[in-house]
């Protein structure tokens, strides 16, 4: 199957990678909405939300949170909206969650490798 996302979680496509375990990989947006702009993916292809198990759909829901947590504490953003788009409005056909920092200011939407190595450090910590 022709699918940019399963090429990303099996590294054949290059992603900036924040964390990864066997069953889920985020890593960057690479056109951001704005500074911190993540993608939850399993590593394994649904192609939408509709289609996730409960095993998995629970991991994404723990890994999301971890996530949150380390994007609160490194980018200090005001808030957080996470998405999951479906039917049209979904463009890669392979389910990815959306995390989306907000900030009060004006973001300049940073470049994506200085976020990558603010963000880095953490890569593999999270439990
Ligand atoms: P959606 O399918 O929910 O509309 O959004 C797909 C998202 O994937 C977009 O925000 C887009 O910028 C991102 N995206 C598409 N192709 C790639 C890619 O090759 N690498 C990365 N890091 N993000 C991608
Ligand atoms: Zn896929």
């Amino acid at each position: 199957m022709d699918c940019i996302f399963c090429k990303i979680s099996k590294n054949e496509i290059p992603s900036k990678t924040i964390y990864e375990d066997d069953l889920v990989k985020v890593f960057l947006d690479i056109n951001p909405i704005s500074s911190g702009h993540m993608l939850i993916i399993p590593k394994k292809h649904y192609s939408d939300f509709l289609e996730l198990d409960e095993k998995i759909n629970n991991h994404i829901h723990k890994i999301s949170k971890d996530i949150s947590n380390l994007l609160i504490k490194k980018l200090n953003p005001d808030g957080l909206r996470l998405i999951t788009n479906y039917g049209i409005n979904q463009d890669v056909k392979h389910y990815h969650l959306h995390i989306i920092p907000s900030y009060k200011a004006k973001d300049n939407i940073s470049n994506v490798d200085d976020i990558f190595n603010k963000l880095i450090k953490w890569k593999n910590s999270l439990s």
